[in-house]
């Protein structure tokens, strides 16, 4: 076993929805270098591996996960050089955001408040406010399974919460983003109108992991649930939000299994009542 590697982890406390069994082992390396050498291992062992940011757009099922949790949070330098921002995948949105606004520069003022990090967000093309990663990306270092090496913006294949990463589990290592230069006030002020839009519409005070379901064509799933009276529907420990349709939550009893039969009972309802096949957005991990 590597040395700084974890026994037993407890997967509730590594998502943002709080559930999930227990995973064989869990690791936080402090390196790209250390990250690259704990995947050889897990190759060198035949043992299955998962990374995880801030496990804001993952869902842990009961039963665990028997391989190695990575969990990138510790690798998470930023550096900025004119209007090119470099960061470690591991470094939160909220950090970063807070680091353009200082270098007045924008683009990324979409994410204030997305509570995940700079490798999930290019994994999932993360998007909100007609923003996404796919507008301010230039480059990325990725480990592909075998080696180091760089894609450019037109090679990962972004897609609505989609990318080559995903598509291919490769891993993100360090992002390049080109942002514009604008003055300090207008950055911190469109974050801040950015904010509190999430913050009136999002149940930000329960465990919760975003929205649950992608969109659905031109009309937001959040919509087309709430047209349907679904608002407040419960499953043991799992609601959907009266706030917000689209967001299911976990009133701090819920087991993924509630979460999961939950959401199979909107896709069910949505399907005979409007037609449409709703597809999840958030992404569900484990044995
Ligand atoms: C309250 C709330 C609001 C949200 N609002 C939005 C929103 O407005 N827009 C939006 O798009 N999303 C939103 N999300 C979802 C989520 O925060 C984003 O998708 C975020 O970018 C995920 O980052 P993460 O670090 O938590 O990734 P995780 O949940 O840890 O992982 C997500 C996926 O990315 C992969 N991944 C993570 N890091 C890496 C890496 N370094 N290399 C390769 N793969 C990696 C994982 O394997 C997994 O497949 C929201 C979530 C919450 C809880």
């Amino acid at each position: 076993m590597l040395k700084n590697m974890i026994e037993n982890k407890q997967l509730a406390q590594c998502c943002s929805m709080h559930v999930g069994g227990i995973a064989s082992f869990y690791i936080e390396p402090s390196s790209q270098k250390e990250l690259v050498e704990v995947i050889k291992y897990c190759q060198k062992h035949n043992t299955k591996y998962y990374i995880i940011g801030n496990g804001t757009n993952v869902i842990f099922k009961d039963s665990g996960y028997s391989g190695v949790i990575i969990c990138t949070k510790k690798i998470k330098n930023i550096s900025i050089k004119k209007d090119i921002v470099c960061a470690e995948m591991g470094a939160y949105l909220y950090t970063l955001n807070n680091y353009l606004i200082k270098s007045c520069l924008s683009g990324m003022e979409w994410s204030y408040g997305i509570p995940g990090t700079i490798g999930g967000a290019v994994c999932m093309n993360a998007g909100a406010y007609g923003g996404q990663m796919k507008d301010v990306v230039l480059k990325v270092k990725i480990f592909d399974g075998k080696r180091t090496r760089f894609l450019y913006n037109n090679e990962l294949n972004f897609g609505y919460r989609d990318s080559i990463i995903l598509q291919k589990n490769y891993v993100v290592l360090k992002v390049w983003l080109r942002l514009k230069p604008k003055t300090k006030n207008y950055v911190f002020e469109l974050c801040k109108e950015y904010f509190l839009k999430r913050k009136t519409s999002q149940p930000l005070e329960y465990y919760n992991s975003g929205s649950i379901f992608k969109k659905c064509g031109e009309i937001s799933s959040g919509k087309l649930i709430d047209n349907l009276g679904l608002k407040g529907a419960k499953i043991g420990g799992a609601e959907i939000s009266t706030l917000h349709a689209n967001f299911i939550i976990n009133n701090g009893n819920a087991t993924c299994q509630n979460i999961l039969d939950l959401i199979s009972f909107i896709k069910l309802e949505v399907k005979q009542k409007s037609g449409q096949d709703l597809q999840t957005e958030v992404i569900i991990v484990g044995d």
